[in-house]
């Protein structure tokens, strides 16, 4: 049986953190699932969920034992679903601690069997969000080496629009 991970998120947009984690879970597990959380654009994400499905597929093709899918409803519901036993998640501060041990906490006690991994990634990440990204861009300075060279792309086009 194949190891399998599912790396959940919003990924509004990929960042060089996240590809950081996908990386070092691709070295743990046989098979990773990057999850994105399918949120109706009520929830004031940038990129539709397409997009952020899109600019992973981009950023990662030919990358072997990586799936890119969306997803809605109950995670542990979903990692079930695609028949794997953990949940990959980032810790690059103290502050993402408390919300992230609740969660963890929360998945085990909805599915015992499903396990959350947290990794670290590169000190040169661990400063590194969507949310400062998205910020950043907006303001019209780069984000080169923060992101993705796609992704850099349709966050200029994207705020070039407005
Ligand atoms: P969410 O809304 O689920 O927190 P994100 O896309 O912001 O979605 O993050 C998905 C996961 O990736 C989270 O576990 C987050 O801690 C982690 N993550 C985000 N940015 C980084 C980064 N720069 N380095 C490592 N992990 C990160």
């Amino acid at each position: 049986m194949p190891r399998r991970a599912v790396y959940p998120g919003s990924f509004d947009p990929l960042t060089n953190g996240h590809l950081d984690l996908i990386e070092r879970s691709l070295r743990l597990f046989d098979e990773l699932i990057v999850a994105v959380v399918s949120n109706p654009e009520k929830r004031g994400s940038l990129f539709t969920t397409a997009e952020r499905v899109e600019m992973i597929r981009e950023a990662t093709e030919g990358r072997k034992g990586l799936q890119i899918m969306s997803f809605d409803g109950l995670l542990v519901d979903f990692v079930a679903r695609v028949g794997a036993r953990a949940i990959i998640r980032g810790l690059r501060a103290v502050s993402d601690f408390e919300y992230e041990f609740q969660m963890a906490l929360m998945n085990r006690h909805l599915r015992e069997e499903i396990e959350t991994v947290f990794l670290m990634p590169h000190e040169a990440y661990s400063y590194l969000s969507s949310r400062l990204v998205k910020e950043v861009a907006s303001l019209g300075a780069s984000v080169t080496g923060l992101v993705p060279p796609g992704v850099e792309k349709r966050l200029a086009e994207k705020f070039a629009r407005r």
